[in-house]
């Protein structure tokens, strides 16, 4: 049912990583697949960065929900080691400001997995999305596809607003000393008002969206336009990157995640800004660690759920 083609032309190229499978990775895995092909049937190519374990346990998930949906599919497997060879010196660069455990062993490369994949990819494929295993499907995966359709032309990788605070908590310092930046804040700023009871509530504030920051479960990647990008090259030479995290006085923990939110706030006309329904997180951990005050002003997503991020191992709604 399944063949196995590198420079197979499809419209749908869809990137995920699954290595170290263990039991909740592959129930992860068996729902990412099955809500993508229950809500789709465009022709898809997987690529697929694995291990040799993961490799066998993520051809059996596929092969199963293929054969229910009566779908065909095409898919490509990536050697994980093959694949944090190639971004090495990116990950070296990066890991000493956007990981908890910098210099560790090559497993770690592959939190910077999306700024490099466009020297992985075969050249021949510009559209594609990175997604994590604990998305899961509520829409048919070709409108998100449609979104590439509305990306300026400067516009080389799109993602949707982190959903906690966990950029206002890094940036403490920052904020400390530039009280008025609005990097840190929520996308839809919360002020306090009295209601009719004299209770004070939070009203929304339309004029100035904030700058939470970005979460990376869901990329969007034109492949061509990264590859010929000179803005991009020079944001992640060492020098550039350094200044960036100086000047925020920057210490992440988030990978890939840290350095495209550096980037959306540096240099916001290199990525696209996707809607928080193609990415909505789950992930409450920071409302019960010191930021219940402010937490749902951070976790809102207006509109209907296209994609669910079931993020720190978190359920995702029936
Ligand atoms: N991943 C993997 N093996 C692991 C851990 C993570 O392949 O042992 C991949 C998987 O694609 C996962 C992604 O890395 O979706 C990011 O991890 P996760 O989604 O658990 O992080 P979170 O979104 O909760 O921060
Ligand atoms: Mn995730």
């Amino acid at each position: 049912l399944s063949t196995h083609l590198k420079s197979y032309k499809s419209d749908y190229n869809i990137f995920v990583i699954y290595t170290k499978e263990n039991y909740r990775l592959n129930m992860k895995f068996d729902l990412f697949a099955h809500s993508l092909f229950k809500h789709t049937n465009a022709q898809l190519h997987l690529h697929i960065i694995t291990d040799k374990d993961s490799e066998i346990s993520a051809l059996d998930i596929l092969q199963r929900q293929i054969k229910r949906f009566r779908r065909i599919l095409v898919y490509t497997m990536y050697d994980v080691q093959l694949c944090s060879k190639s971004i090495q010196d990116i990950a070296t660069k990066l890991s000493p400001y956007f990981s908890s455990a910098p210099n560790s062993y090559y497993s770690d490369s592959l939190f910077f997995l999306s700024l490099g994949l466009h020297r992985i990819a075969d050249v021949s494929l510009n559209r594609a999305v990175l997604l994590d295993c604990d998305i899961v499907f509520r829409s048919d995966v070709r409108l998100l596809f449609e979104e590439f359709d509305r990306f300026l032309p400067d516009q080389l990788f799109g993602l949707a607003p982190e959903l906690t605070p966990v950029y206002r908590h890094i940036l403490y310092r920052y904020r400390v000393r530039f009280p008025k930046s609005n990097f840190g804040n929520p996308y839809y700023p919360m002020q306090l008002i009295k209601n009719n009871e004299n209770i004070l509530v939070p009203k929304r504030v339309h004029e100035r969206h904030g700058y939470p920051g970005l979460n990376s479960g869901v990329v969007l990647m034109l492949f061509h336009r990264i590859r010929d990008s000179k803005a991009y090259i020079d944001a992640l030479t060492e020098h550039e990157v350094h200044r960036l995290v100086a000047k925020y006085s920057f210490k992440g923990h988030l990978g890939d995640q840290d350095f495209f939110t550096l980037l959306g706030y540096e240099y916001p006309n290199l990525i696209y800004r996707l809607d928080c329904i193609w990415n909505r997180q789950l992930c409450t951990w920071w409302k019960d660690h010191g930021y219940s005050d402010i937490f749902d002003a951070y976790f809102r997503c207006e509109g209907v759920i296209k994609m669910y991020h079931g993020n720190c191992n978190t359920r995702i709604p029936e």
